[in-house]
């Protein structure tokens, strides 16, 4: 049997043909899709959004900034806002794959397989991202943080479109973004921790800190974020934070790390974010 393959011309089309064709796969830059492509059955056709202009744009709107849900990697990293207002979120993307993934690979499709070392999504948690997803039903717009509801599981229904992302502005003046994998590039993450904070002078206020690699899902870590709020950055702060990841995740072993690799790793990098406070104040 053939796979059926469809090219919608617009966002109206797409929505059409997910209505039609609920079977059917989406497929942005097929980065993630089609590594699997010959261990599955052939499906019964393809919705292809890759390149459709409704979805490739980056605008800076008021009080966001809008990002296609299949605009490249390539194209985000040559955002004049994003490399401005968001750095946790471009060193993120200049660190996924390699040249050829980011010239394919979308923010789009690493939402849509929602895998826990999914790069994005902790820097999506932390800079509080919202999603707008699209259907011929009419558009509705999530916090990424309640969108992702388990392992690979999302609240995404089987007739919607991820449409854009949004990054609410002004960003928060205190990013990090850090992961951490068996080599720089084309490595799958083994553990990664994103933050922000706001907040004037040397208090670090609104803090949010996430984690990938470490739960079925990426997580923030409430705990954590608590404990930061309100402190200013020191080396005993930096020490209450280990011991607080420790208490706040459990790690599983993989053909990819191990539990106390993982946790190690995630004590270290949370550590960072604090440390970096410390040197950037000194
Ligand atoms: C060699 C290699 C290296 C990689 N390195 C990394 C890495 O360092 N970090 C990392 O995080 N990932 C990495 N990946 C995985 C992949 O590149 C990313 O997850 C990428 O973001 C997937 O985007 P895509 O557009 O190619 O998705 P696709 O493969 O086209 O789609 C992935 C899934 O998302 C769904 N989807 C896509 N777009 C939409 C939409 N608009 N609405 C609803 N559903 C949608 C699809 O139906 C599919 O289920 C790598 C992959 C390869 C092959």
């Amino acid at each position: 049997m053939s796979t059926a393959y469809l090219k919608p011309a617009s966002l109206e089309d797409a929505y059409t043909a997910r209505a039609e064709h609920p079977d059917y796969v989406l497929l942005a830059g097929g980065t993630d899709y089609m590594v699997g492509i010959l261990h599955r059955p052939a499906p019964v056709g393809v919705i292809d959004l890759f390149g459709l202009s409704a979805l490739t744009g980056i605008e800076a709107g008021e009080g966001v900034l809008r990002i296609g849900a299949a605009a490249t990697y390539a194209v985000v990293l040559t955002d004049a806002t994003v490399s401005e207002s968001f750095p946790s979120l471009r060193t993120c993307v200049s660190e996924i794959g390699a040249t050829q993934i980011q010239a394919r690979g979308t923010l789009g499709g690493n939402i849509g397989t929602s895998s826990p070392v999914g790069d994005t999504l902790p820097v999506l948690l932390a800079l509080d991202a919202i999603l707008e997803l699209g259907s011929s039903r009419g558009t509705r717009k999530v916090a990424y943080a309640e969108f992702c509801t388990g392992y690979r599981q999302t609240l995404l229904k089987e007739d919607e479109v991820i449409v854009a992302i949004e990054l609410p502005l002004p960003s928060p003046g205190v990013q990090f973004w850090r992961k951490v994998g068996t080599r720089k590039a084309q490595a799958i993450s083994k553990v990664m921790v994103a933050a922000s904070a706001r907040g004037s002078g040397e208090t670090l206020t609104d803090v949010r800190l996430a984690m990938g690699a470490v739960a079925d899902r990426p997580i923030r870590l409430g705990a954590v974020e608590a404990l930061l709020e309100g402190q200013v950055p020191s080396l005993e702060l930096a020490e209450q934070v280990r011991a607080a990841v420790a208490d706040a995740i459990t790690p599983i072993s993989d053909l990819r790390s191990t539990a106390p690799y993982r946790l190690r790793s995630a004590q270290n990098l949370a550590a960072r974010f604090v440390l970096q406070r410390v040197e950037a104040q000194a």
